[in-house]
């Protein structure tokens, strides 16, 4: 049974760098008028209370989006998502990744999320009614519905790494989703650790069989001292016009923590 349970981390600094990137990805791709899909593998709830216990607990929100809004201007496509999630959810709500999506989307385009916990795709279902959610696994869904229609796209994959063998497996699937959808734009996320346990994948993404891609790699404090993560990864095949950019201005924010 899975365990790991995102209201814990929601907004952390790994949130932050996952969240711009995303928006900012998806900014650029509405720009133009032609129909989108947005795919994720591992969805969670889209919408979190950083007031709840979960989160207090922690204290990574503390240190993440509550410490670091400052960096965004309000016309920066994350600002306009945490203001959409607290304009529907109240002050205290922050959006997960299949909201911000929600948020920079059109009527056009379609969502198609997957969460395997039950009690998360029911909260990512009331959240979002006009989503197509799957409670399934996540990387077989991507690979049963890609080459999507539309086929302009792109498709978040975030696992928990809760299982030691994602990190050799989400390399796999990247490139069996480049091959069978060679226009769509592909995320992966992962912690970078005290431990390390990302290294390995970490390399194997930058030999990745693909003609552009792009790895964007921030350090930040541990959120609490002795928390192993110190650090977040994103790594991206088929980068969109000014995802470089902009991953290189929010690595000078982070570097100045
Ligand atoms: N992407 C979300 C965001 O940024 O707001 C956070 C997702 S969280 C890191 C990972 C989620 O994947 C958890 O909600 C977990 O229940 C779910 N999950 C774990 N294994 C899965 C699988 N095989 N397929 C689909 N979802 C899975």
């Amino acid at each position: 049974m899975l365990s790991y349970q995102h209201a814990y981390h929601a907004g952390n600094a790994a949130d932050v760098h996952k969240h711009a990137l995303l928006s900012i990805a998806l900014a650029y791709l509405t720009k133009k008028d032609k129909p989108l899909t947005y795919l994720e593998t591992h969805a969670g709830r889209a919408v979190y209370d950083l007031s709840a216990t979960e989160s207090i607990k922690t204290g990574e929100a503390a240190q993440g989006i509550e410490r670091l809004e400052s960096w965004f201007d309000s016309d920066h496509p994350y600002k306009t998502a945490i203001q959409a999630a607290r304009a529907a959810f109240g002050a205290q709500a922050y959006p997960g990744s299949p909201y911000i999506a929600a948020s920079l989307l059109r009527d056009m385009d379609r969502i198609v999320l997957s969460e395997l916990h039950p009690q998360e795709a029911d909260a990512l279902r009331n959240a979002m009614p006009y989503a197509d959610v799957r409670q399934a696994d996540g990387p077989a869904l991507a690979l049963s519905v890609t080459p999507p229609d539309p086929r302009r796209g792109l498709c978040l994959i975030d696992p928990a790494y809760e299982v030691k063998s994602e990190y050799q497996a989400m390399p796999v699937l990247l490139n069996k989703l480049h091959r069978k959808w060679p226009v769509g734009i592909l995320m992966l996320w992962y912690p970078i650790l005290t431990t390390g346990a990302e290294r390995q994948m970490a390399e194997t993404l930058r030999h990745m069989d693909a003609e552009k891609t792009m790895l964007s790699q921030v350090r930040f404090p541990p959120a609490k001292q002795g928390h192993g993560m110190i650090g977040s990864g994103l790594f991206v095949i088929n980068p969109p016009w000014g995802l470089e950019a902009a991953a290189a201005s929010l690595q000078t924010q982070f570097e100045r923590l």
